[in-house]
């Protein structure tokens, strides 16, 4: 393709992009995708054409066989998981990354990536109320950024063990705290990193499913005893099933006096803090080690960017810092190498989205968003606790609502299978998506706001939606 095709096809494919995102908006599409396993395999032939193939047909083949078998994130009627925004500047951004093909293998290899980072990342940390103390890098998703964290962990508390025995020269076993309702990333990085299972120990949480201080603090009493070493604490902002808010400054004050490392996983709590209000619900995470927070959910980075903010960047350098004499420069003692801040050598350009998607929006206009939200969140759980036989299972403290239809004398396996018909037609209906969870060990509904598109409208639909599906239940 020279340039001259790239100018034509790219100007087909920004129209069907946006004629695509302004059907997504008027709902033209079923939300969950209505595809049959093994839909899209069936068209693809078995192997790769020989011969160029004319882009025309590539591009008609993006409309009749990628389109049905996509689930529709950026309709205004999704709810389900948590939202994935993908703001049009931040595709922009995407875009103008992939054009400039840029790889940061170091400072040298693409001086304007480095900085951008360093820059937007900033701005990032100042637009969430964090102190100067905090260093930020861009890394592909939050499971890595928690792996990156407890390595840095390991590592401290073993003084670089790594670069001599590792944990299999360790005599005593390092152990990582976690809650019960931790992201599954937490405990895969936590075995990642070589800790072991039997050195994890998930902590009970309180009736609005914060982690327990008095629960921690006995788990690292029991573990001191039987001679093992406390090394991490991860903390969640905003948890996956409720969205809750684990105390942060008594986790903080254990942390510190027993020598954990505390990481704070806010993948999606931390986007709330760019709103003066909620700053309050972490308070305490100025003491912790690291943090990670993804724009690519509510804010509309587009996936991925997950931004991990440390206190100490040379700890984390001599942890990840690999110099091969072919990366080494006349720079690098002026400059920083973001390869020595992650797992990956080469990076591309990812601060674009953010630089983009922040200017075009403003701090405010990404504000007053995250407000809507909230309240749109506010408005269906007060309908929930208004209506008899529903029922709100968990506080609201951000975006998202859990809730069980509960008709009188249905209970244990029948509300469960009630739960889930009615989730189910829900998807099917095409006309919102949603997802079900155990909470407690029951099945529950969450409803997730976020989606940029989507407005009060949308929210009363909803709920007439849901009185619709309990009915035929
Ligand atoms: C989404 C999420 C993650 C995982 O995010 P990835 O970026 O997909 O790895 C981890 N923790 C919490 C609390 C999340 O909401």
């Amino acid at each position: 393709m020279d340039c001259e095709e790239f100018r034509r096809f790219g100007h087909t494919l920004i129209d069907w992009i946006a004629d695509y995102r302004r059907d997504c908006a008027q709902g033209v599409f079923p939300v969950m995708s209505r595809a049959t396993p093994g839909a899209v395999r069936s068209q693809l032939p078995s192997g790769p054409p020989l011969e160029r193939e004319p882009m025309d047909e590539i591009l008609a083949d993006l409309a009749r066989v990628i389109l049905p078998a996509c689930t529709h994130w950026q309709d205004p009627r999704f709810f389900a998981y948590f939202p994935a925004n993908s703001a049009l500047a931040a595709v922009l951004g995407d875009l103008a990354s992939t054009g400039l093909a840029q790889l940061g293998l170091n400072w040298q290899a693409s001086p304007a990536l480095t900085e951008l980072e360093e820059g937007v990342t900033d701005w990032l940390r100042q637009m969430m109320g964090l102190s100067p103390g905090w260093s930020g890098v861009i890394q592909d998703t939050a499971s890595t950024a928690t792996l990156v964290a407890l390595l840095c962990a390991r590592e401290r508390a073993t003084d670089y063990g790594a670069a001599h025995g590792g944990l299999q020269a360790s005599p005593v076993p390092l152990t990582v705290y976690l809650s019960s309702q931790s992201h599954s990333s937490v405990e895969k990085a936590a075995l990642l990193a070589g800790f072991g299972r039997d050195n994890l120990r998930v902590i009970p949480v309180d009736e609005q499913y914060r982690m327990r201080p008095d629960a921690l603090q006995a788990a690292i009493a029991a573990d001191v005893r039987r001679g093992a070493r406390p090394c991490a604490l991860v903390g969640t902002v905003g948890s996956t099933a409720t969205t809750a808010i684990d105390p942060l400054a008594d986790l903080a004050a254990l942390a510190e006096s027993h020598g954990l490392w505390l990481h704070v996983d806010a993948a999606m709590g931390g986007s709330a803090m760019i709103l003066p209000e909620c700053r309050a619900l972490w308070q305490g995470v100025e003491s912790a080690d690291s943090l990670v927070v993804n724009p690519h959910k509510w804010l509309g980075a587009a996936f991925d960017c997950s931004v991990y903010y440390v206190r100490d960047p040379q700890h984390l350098i001599r942890v990840m810092s690999s110099s091969p004499s072919y990366l080494r420069t006349a720079a690098d003692e002026a400059v920083t190498n973001l390869r020595d801040w992650g797992i990956p050598l080469g990076r591309r350009m990812r601060a674009l989205k953010l630089w983009f998607l922040i200017r075009e929006q403003g701090v405010a206009g990404l504000a007053a968003r995250l407000r809507r939200d909230l309240e749109h969140a506010r408005w269906l759980a007060d309908r929930i606790d208004a209506t008899e036989h529903w029922r709100r299972l968990a506080p609201v403290p951000l975006q998202t609502v859990c809730v069980r239809h509960e008709p009188p004398g249905v209970a244990g396996d029948a509300l469960d299978r009630h739960t889930l018909a009615w989730a189910r037609r829900v998807n099917e209906s095409g006309r919102a998506y949603l997802t079900s969870a155990l909470l407690d060990g029951q099945w529950m509904v969450r409803i997730s706001f976020g989606v940029e598109g989507t407005e009060r409208h949308h929210v009363e639909a909803l709920w007439a939606l849901l009185q619709e599906v309990v009915r035929a239940a």
